[in-house]
């Protein structure tokens, strides 16, 4: 794991501003070859402590910021804090912000057919100067076929949105092979820019509690949202584990 990451239950996250990460995701987009850029949040941490190839892929981003609070409190129970949450779609819009002044050229990957055409509709309004180059559904047979639209409509950045660890690994595995600088997994963003799922009230998210407006909304998620106080008994196991060893 790079050194200067946090460590938080195995997965290491760059302790960045929103202002510190967009700036290297800049950076990381003008520099030759691909690179990129995972958001994981408890439930990731938690898939990554049980799938290796999951682990690596995440530890191997360029950039891995955390996206939700709980990573937050983890950090700090565990005695090593990060600055603030980033969430992934916020700095994806940043980054597109940036995107349209340095006029590049940007790849939807993912949700369900036609969804990601409706995203570059909306994108484009949103962002002038911005060119969707090209776009693809996330449910296909072979990479191969993705890898080959992606290189063909030479974007410059990815947004990869498969769901985790998918998507992790499809970036680990085919980055490189894309031709584009940048890739960044971002989970259900894609329905969220065309329009089909609404984000949470800031309110939610300014009190740590979006997760359980999306809760609310999508009852099913359930399931995957127990991960979160595994999360947090995780973390309190191994803050327990450290200091034990320190006295
Ligand atoms: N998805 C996909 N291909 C798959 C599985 C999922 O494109 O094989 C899409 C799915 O349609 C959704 C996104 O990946 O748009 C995952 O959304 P989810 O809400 O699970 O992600 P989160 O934001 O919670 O990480």
């Amino acid at each position: 794991m790079n050194e200067k990451r946090i460590d938080v239950l195995g997965v290491g996250f760059d302790n960045f501003t929103m202002e510190e990460a967009v700036d290297e995701g800049v950076r990381l987009m003008n520099e030759p070859g691909a690179h990129y850029v995972v958001t994981p949040n408890p439930e990731i941490v938690e898939i990554c402590r049980e799938d290796a190839d999951a682990r690596g892929a995440v530890n191997s981003a360029d950039l891995v910021i955390p996206d939700g609070i709980g990573v937050i409190y983890g950090a700090k129970i565990l005695g090593t804090p990060l600055k603030q949450k980033l969430p992934g779609i916020e700095f994806a819009e940043r980054l597109m912000e940036k995107m349209a002044q340095e006029k590049k050229t940007l790849y939807l990957l993912g949700a369900k057919p036609g969804i990601a055409e409706q995203a570059a509709e909306k994108l484009r309004e949103t962002y002038p100067g911005l060119t969707i180059a090209g776009t693809h559904d996330g449910y296909f047979q072979k990479d191969e076929t993705v890898v080959a639209d992606i290189r063909a409509s030479m974007a410059d950045v990815v947004f990869v949105c498969l769901g985790a660890p998918k998507q992790e690994k499809w970036m680990a595995h085919n980055g490189t092979a894309t031709g584009a600088h940048l890739l960044l997994g971002l989970g259900g963003s894609l329905d969220v820019f065309a329009g089909v799922v609404q984000r949470a009230p800031e309110i939610f998210s300014k009190t740590g509690m979006e997760w359980f407006y999306r809760l609310l909304k999508q009852p099913s998620r359930i399931g995957r949202m127990m991960k979160l106080p595994l999360f947090l008994v995780h973390v309190v196991g191994k803050k327990g584990k450290t200091d034990a060893a320190r006295s």
